[in-house]
């Protein structure tokens, strides 16, 4: 059973009370350029997803308190939640620091992005 805390409104609860929506720091194309969307860019979008064993990111909703979404930072292996962040934001740097291969090359360049931006 994984045990669940909703960084948002403090409910509690197993799995069973958070609804989970998948893979984390999906980008959307379709949501800031409809019209110029190509199929390679839809295709990323619907298929392509970071799934190593160990550390992990998703999304989960809170179904017995808010219903808002938030991120997950769970090591797939241990089952242990290593943090809990709004769905706008990066998880903790210390977290960052800690992944590996895709999740790795994913917050390099969105960490990267994140600093010309600002
Ligand atoms: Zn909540």
């Amino acid at each position: 059973m994984l045990l669940v805390t909703c960084p948002i409104c403090g409910a509690e609860g197993d799995e069973t009370d958070f609804h989970f929506g998948g893979q984390a720091h999906i980008a959307r194309p379709a949501t800031t350029n409809p019209e110029g969307i190509t199929d390679a860019q839809q295709r990323e979008y619907l298929f392509t997803r970071i799934n190593p064993k160990g550390l992990h990111f998703e999304r989960a909703r809170c179904d017995r308190g808010c219903g808002k979404w938030f991120h997950i930072a769970r090591d797939t292996m241990t089952m242990e939640i290593k943090a809990y962040y709004g769905v706008t934001e990066l998880p903790p740097p210390d977290i960052i620091a800690q992944a590996k291969g895709g999740w790795a090359e994913l917050f390099a360049e969105r960490t990267a992005h994140a600093k010309k931006t600002k």
